[in-house]
């Protein structure tokens, strides 16, 4: 048997097998190695390599090996969504400073004829 993740033989005290995959990797080559004594024994008890945590984070039902049309234009359209809030926020921003050289503008045309530019 061998870690997934170095490619180095495993024994049977220092891995870690993912639950839903099976996969075996050394605890030093996972996010456990920081961990030990009773929270590192619940944590392999119920283990999974990175691959199935982020398809368990990701869209639910899919796994990331197999995202389909579908789930990509369901992300596409959330990108696109957020582009647009952030294009109507700038477009926002633009309206204000174009306000606010107006305003400098009126404050020139009401300034005192001798600080007038001519
Ligand atoms: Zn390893
Ligand atoms: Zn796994």
């Amino acid at each position: 048997m061998q870690c997934t993740k170095c490619n180095c033989s495993l024994d049977d005290s220092n891995l870690v097998k993912c639950v839903k995959c099976q996969n075996s990797l050394h605890i030093a080559c996972t996010s456990l190695s920081s961990l030990s004594g009773d929270s590192l024994k619940n944590r392999v008890s119920s283990w999974l390599c990175s691959t199935c945590e982020a398809a368990k984070l990701g869209v639910k039902k899919t796994t990331l090996h197999t995202l389909s049309d579908m789930d990509y234009s369901t992300n596409i359209d959330h990108i696109l969504t957020a582009v647009n809030e952030i294009k109507s926020t700038l477009s926002k921003h633009e309206e204000f400073f174009v306000k606010l050289n107006r305003k400098i503008d009126d404050v020139s045309n009401v300034a005192p004829p001798h600080l007038k530019i001519k």
